[in-house]
Order: C-alpha cells, then structure tokens, then sequence
C-alpha cells in the first residue's frame, strides 16, 4: 500500500472522556472529519475533581480555553500533606520552581463542559456505542451489537483506563487493577481555610483523607472542593454497608475541620467510586490504529497527572499529523514524543503509590521519616516539582514551557488585595470574551 500523506482524514475516536474531546477539538479545526463513538447512553463526566498541571494548561492555552477554565478553576499554589499529630509528610510549592507557575483544581464537569462546548458542531458523537474491537488494520471497529463502523483512515483508541482496544495494538506489557482505589465527591468550600492548597492528611500508607479546591462550574457558582478517601476496592461494599456513623467518626478524630465540610453526606451512595489501572502497552499505534490517554498510559492518580497526559496527547498527535509524511510515520513520531515524557511518570507512579496507599505500614513510617526531608535535598526539591508540574522529561531533561503562556498564567494568576482567586479586571475581561457556557 502506497502512503498517505495526511490531508483531510476521516476519524474515529473512541471514548469521549478528556483525551476523546481533546483530540475531536484539535483533529476537527485542522479540517479532518470527525467521529466520536461513547458508550455511555448520555455524555458527561465522572468524579469529583481534577489537578490540572501547567503542562495541561499549556494545551489548553493552545486550544484558547484557558482563560476560560481559570475563570472556573481554583489556582493551587501548595501541596500540602502531613500526619494527624501534624508532622508534615509532604510540602511543595510551584513558585519554587517558577513563580509564574502553579496548578489548576477543576471540577470534573468544569472541565467536561468547557471542552464540550468548544467540539465543532460537525463532529459527530454516537452516543450508546460501546466498541469493543478494531480490525487488524485499524480502519474499523466493531460494537457490542455486532454493528461494524468505518472504514476510517484513523482510529483512535481514547476509551479510558480499561480499554477494549489496548489489545488492538498489541499485547500489553502491563495491563492490572491497582488492589486500592478511592471514594469521591464534591463539597461546598464553604469558608474552607485552605482555597489556593491540595492538603492531605495521611495515618501510615493505609489511611489518606485529600481536600482539593477546584472553584465552580458553568451555571453554578458555588465554588467547591474535591474530597478524596482512600480505600482497597476490596472494602467498598464492607464499607457502603456499615453506615457512614463510623466512618464519619474516624474522619472527625482525623481531621476535625474536613468533617465540619461533610455536614452534607447522608448517604454512601453521594461518593464516587474510583479505581485505577496500571497498563503499559507495548505499542501505542498499529497500522491505522493510535491509543491516546489512560489507553496508552493508565496509572494510579498519585501524581495527578492523567487528563494532564491526555491533553498532551491529543496536542502531540495533532502537531504529528501536521507534520509527517504519512498517517504512519505521523503515528509513529506521536507515540516515541509522548513515550519519552510518560515513561518516567509511570516509573514514579508505580514506586509512589505504595507509600501513599498500602497496607505497608514500614513502608508509611519510613515515608513520615523521610519524604518531606528528601524534598529539602539539594537536587531533590527542583525533581520532585518537575514531576508534579509535568515538566519532567525522561530522567534528565525539562519540558520548556513557552514565554507568551507563562506571561498569560502569571498575569492571570495574579490575586487581589482581597484573596480572591483572580484578578477582577481579568476575569470581567474574560467574561465578555467568552460569554456563558451550559450547565453541566
Ligand atoms: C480518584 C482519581 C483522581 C484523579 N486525579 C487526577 C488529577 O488530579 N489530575 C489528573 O491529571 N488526573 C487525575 N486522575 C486521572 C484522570 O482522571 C485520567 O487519567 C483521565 O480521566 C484519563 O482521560 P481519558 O480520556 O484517557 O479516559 P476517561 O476519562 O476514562 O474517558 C474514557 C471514555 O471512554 C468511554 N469508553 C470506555 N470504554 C469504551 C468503549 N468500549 N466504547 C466506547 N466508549 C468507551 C468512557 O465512557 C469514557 O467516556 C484521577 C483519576 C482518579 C480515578
């Protein structure tokens, strides 16, 4: 078969979660004809918040959304954890790496809406379509109902952490369930005293209560945190089933002012459950199939990195596609470019976890001993926030950000005399560009 030089190419994606509705905007601008297929019979998003990283605000910075998810957004300045007797585990701060910088709390439907409402009206999206697998050439998909799609002159696998067309690519190196997950849910923020950090509080590696601010939502203005509890997925239902009484309790003699925020639960069934996966794919593309997000790269949260990791993805890819001289060698520059940055935060990630959320109580001990000390260490300090932010490349190297994106985020980031979020010539500045945007 002769190669295509990429002109305008009819699309697949498969999955409408951040990495499917970034690359519908990104693929559909350029020109390509799009077409989304969820399985879900409605769209929407799931969980509470999200950490988006400054190497995910570049994207959206280059997609022309950011302005807009600053104005719902929280900015983070500090990661802060420590022990219930107050012995700081953990303690980083953006602005030691680069004062311009810093993270970005978002609900989950912030973000959801925000993106939805920049997909192309040509873009097709069918709803109620779960694929469950692509041909050998990567030019059809099959669903559940025996129905064939395509053919396509590119697929894209964008279907989550649990993927069906993982396997499309190749056998996995990796592909397991981490044994821990969490429970979620959204909060009022209230006069929460903590609103630009994401404070944890931890006993050992097994228990870890996380309060993230993540500001409001198109159509509701009350700004809101991301709580988070560690859990075995094994507990779940031992769980939902003893009644939130104990577990209100524990909380209270743990963290007293994050259960003055839970006034609001009555019920097990008002928190989210969330696993996670740990999946390397030996191959990221075959033929005229490409994985993007959790597909290619699924880890357990611990450093926040994932719908940071699907933008870059869909960015990749598209600026691949511009590029190449054909679908294939597009295909293959997008995987050894995002390759290079994610393999070192699957490393990280996989030796992280542990120390965060196990049943390793040596191993949660020696962390209280040592994590926040390490991170004083000459050396240590500039690696740890590299990886936080996303700026981590490889073992060595740095992802440079560009200036005019940095001078955006400083400009906006900037807090008034009063504390708020931004400042207020910014965000007025930003609601005539942008006008309103739909509930979620
Ligand atoms: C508790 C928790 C906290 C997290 N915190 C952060 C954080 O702070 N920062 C961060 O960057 N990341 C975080 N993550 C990770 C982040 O949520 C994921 O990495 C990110 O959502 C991946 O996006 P995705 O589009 O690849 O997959 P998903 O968001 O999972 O989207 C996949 C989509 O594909 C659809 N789908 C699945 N299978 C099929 C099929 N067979 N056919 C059709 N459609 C299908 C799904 O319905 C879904 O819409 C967290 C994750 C968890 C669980």
């Amino acid at each position: 078969m002769p190669e295509q030089k990429p002109g305008r190419l009819h699309i697949a994606i498969v999955g409408y979660g951040t990495a499917g509705q970034a690359a519908a905007i990104l693929l559909s601008r350029d020109g390509h004809r799009v077409e989304v297929f969820e399985r879900s019979p409605s769209l929407g998003p799931v969980g509470a918040g999200v950490l988006l990283q400054p190497v995910g605000l570049r994207v959206l910075w280059e997609m022309g959304l950011l302005e807009i998810a600053l104005d719902h957004g929280r900015r983070v300045d500090r990661l802060f954890g420590e022990t219930p007797a107050g012995l700081p585990v953990m303690d980083m701060r953006y602005a030691n790496l680069d004062p311009r910088i810093y993270g970005l709390g978002m609900q989950r439907g912030a973000l959801f809406s925000i993106l939805a409402a920049a997909v192309n009206d040509e873009v097709q999206v069918h709803c109620a379509r779960r694929i469950i697998s692509c041909s050998e050439d990567g030019r059809r998909i099959e669903d559940d109902a025996g129905c064939s799609h395509g053919p396509f002159d590119l697929v894209l696998g964008a279907d989550g952490s649990t993927s069906l067309l993982r396997v499309s690519a190749g056998p996995p190196k990796l592909d397991r369930p981490y044994p821990w997950g969490a429970l979620w849910c959204l909060l009022d923020e209230s006069d929460w005293a903590f609103p630009h950090e994401l404070r944890q509080r931890y006993v050992r590696a097994r228990k870890m209560i996380g309060l993230l601010p993540v500001g409001t939502r198109p159509g509701d203005p009350t700004p809101r945190l991301s709580f988070f509890w560690s859990l075995p997925t094994a507990r779940f239902e031992a769980w939902s089933s003893a009644g939130l009484a104990p577990w209100l309790d524990e909380i209270r003699a743990l963290w007293p002012e994050a259960h003055g925020l839970l006034d609001g639960i009555a019920d097990a069934a008002q928190l989210s459950r969330a696993s996670y996966r740990d999946a390397i794919p030996r191959r990221w593309q075959r033929n005229r199939l490409a994985l993007i997000g959790d597909a290619a790269h699924a880890m357990s949260p611990q450093l926040g990195q994932g719908v940071n990791m699907a933008l870059l993805d869909a960015l990749a890819l598209r600026d691949a596609l511009r590029e190449a001289s054909s679908v294939e060698a597009a295909l293959a520059g997008y995987e050894q470019i995002r390759r290079r940055h994610v393999r070192a935060y699957q490393f990280w990630s996989r030796w992280l976890t542990p120390l965060f959320q196990s049943d390793l109580d040596t191993i949660g001990a020696l962390r209280d001993l040592a994590f926040h000390r390490l991170g004083r260490l000459w050396g240590m300090r500039g690696l740890m926030l590299r990886v936080l932010s996303g700026t981590q490349l490889g073992w060595l190297g740095k992802v440079v950000l560009p200036e005019p994106f940095l001078a955006v985020l400083e400009h906006a980031g900037r807090a008034d005399p009063a504390g708020s979020r931004l400042d207020s010539s910014v965000v007025s500045n930003r609601r005539e560009n942008h006008g309103q945007f739909p509930a979620s």
